[in-house]
């Protein structure tokens, strides 16, 4: 992030850096230009559609978690249109069909109730698995394998007449992980669902897997993917969120107060609770530029939230000199799951959107403000 132009936008705002975006671009470009697959940006992870032409030009299209995300992806971003959902609405689903080339279903229940309208419109099919595969230790509510998960049909619940009308299968099962996961993963997937894979055009392998980060294996992702076009013959889409936008962004805020109370503690003009929920939701301790571990640095403080949230804590930091209003205290990697997830609890205002970029230039690209507040309430 290029430095200085303090004041030159109010915070809070979001700062999506083009150079860095690029970067990962780059990176998950040439995955697909060397194993033949195909990559699709999960719109839930980020749905900056400033940004989707440059995306174009790197990634093959979008997925979507429902109507909304399909129509932000197919009238946005272009390219192929997918989407899955635990369970479409009826009301909802002819217009769905305007937008998506490929509709995924969760459940037998869904391909029975869907899936001939879907292939009558000339969409491709598919059914999301659930191979009963943890990966991951920590975060279960990011675990569709964990016990009674509603997520994908277990082998088990496959029902073989159904088939006939399945172009492909999906399974979701990472979250921030490797590609040593995946390889487990796929082990159960073929173990329990191989039968049917040379029957299927595609297989979607989701999101989660980390290929931006810098230790992430995309030797061993390219001669997977080889692997199964070559075994199965089938098509291989990536849906990756997080490692579109990894470390691409930052939300920038200031300083409003510093109070005391057993520990420093500066009230910040962005809060954890309304603009980045995964720090108190996942939970986990953002970084923020230019500070330590507590007590790693000569002044250590606590970085909380302006709202009535007792919680509202963004985690304990360090810094070389102490905070004072008006500071500016720069959050990193907040790209991705932040914008799409934004509220105006306590009437918070909601962070401007400003993009930097490949020359260095800052440029607001969205403003808030009271409107956005009032407009969802009534
Ligand atoms: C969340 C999600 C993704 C993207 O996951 P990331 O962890 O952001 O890469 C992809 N596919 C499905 C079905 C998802 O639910």
């Amino acid at each position: 992030m290029a430095g200085g132009e303090k004041n030159s936008f109010s915070t809070p705002y979001f700062l999506v850096d083009e150079k860095k975006l690029v970067k990962n671009l780059e990176i998950l470009k040439q995955v697909s230009d060397r194993t033949g697959c195909k990559i699709l940006l999960a719109q839930k992870a980020f749905s900056m559609f400033y940004a989707y032409p440059l995306l174009r030009k790197y990634l093959a299209g979008t997925t979507a978690s429902g109507l909304y995300e399909a129509k932000l992806g197919h009238e946005n971003f272009g390219g192929e249109t997918h989407v899955f959902s635990p369970a479409y609405r009826e009301e909802e689903f002819e217009e769905l069909l305007q937008y998506a080339d490929d509709v995924v279903f969760n459940s037998p229940g869904q391909v029975r109730k869907y899936a001939k309208k879907a292939k009558l419109a000339g969409k491709s099919v598919g059914l999301r698995i659930n191979p009963e595969c943890s990966t991951q230790e920590g975060h279960a509510i990011y675990d569709p394998c964990a016990p009674f998960s509603r997520l994908g049909t277990t082998l088990e619940n496959f029902d073989e007449s159904l088939l006939p009308l399945l172009d492909g299968l999906h399974f979701h099962t990472l979250c921030e992980q490797g590609a040593d996961a995946l390889e487990i993963t796929l082990k159960a997937v073929e173990e329990k669902f191989g039968k049917y894979l040379s029957r299927m055009k595609w297989l979607n392998l989701g999101g989660g897997h980390h290929i931006t980060r810098e230790d992430y294996d995309v030797e061993a992702l390219a001669e997977m993917v080889k692997r199964l076009k070559e075994t199965y013959g089938v098509e291989v889409y990536l849906e990756p969120g997080e490692a579109v936008v990894l470390q691409a962004g930052f939300l920038v805020s200031e300083v409003l107060e510093v109070v005391h109370n057993g520990m420093d503690i500066a009230i910040l003009d962005t809060s954890a609770a309304c603009h980045m929920p995964d720090v108190l939701e996942m939970p986990y301790r953002p970084p923020v530029k230019d500070s330590g571990l507590p007590g790693e640095k000569a002044c250590t403080v606590r970085l909380a939230g302006p709202t009535c949230l007792a919680g509202d804590v963004i985690g304990d930091y360090s810094f070389d000199t102490p905070l004072k209003p008006g500071d500016q205290v720069v959050l990193e990697d907040m790209a991705l799951y932040t914008m799409v997830k934004t509220n105006t609890f306590n009437g918070m205002p909601l962070p401007d959107i400003v993009w930097e970029g490949i020359d260095g230039k800052r440029k607001l690209v969205k403003k808030f403000g009271y409107e956005d507040f009032k407009n969802r309430l009534s």
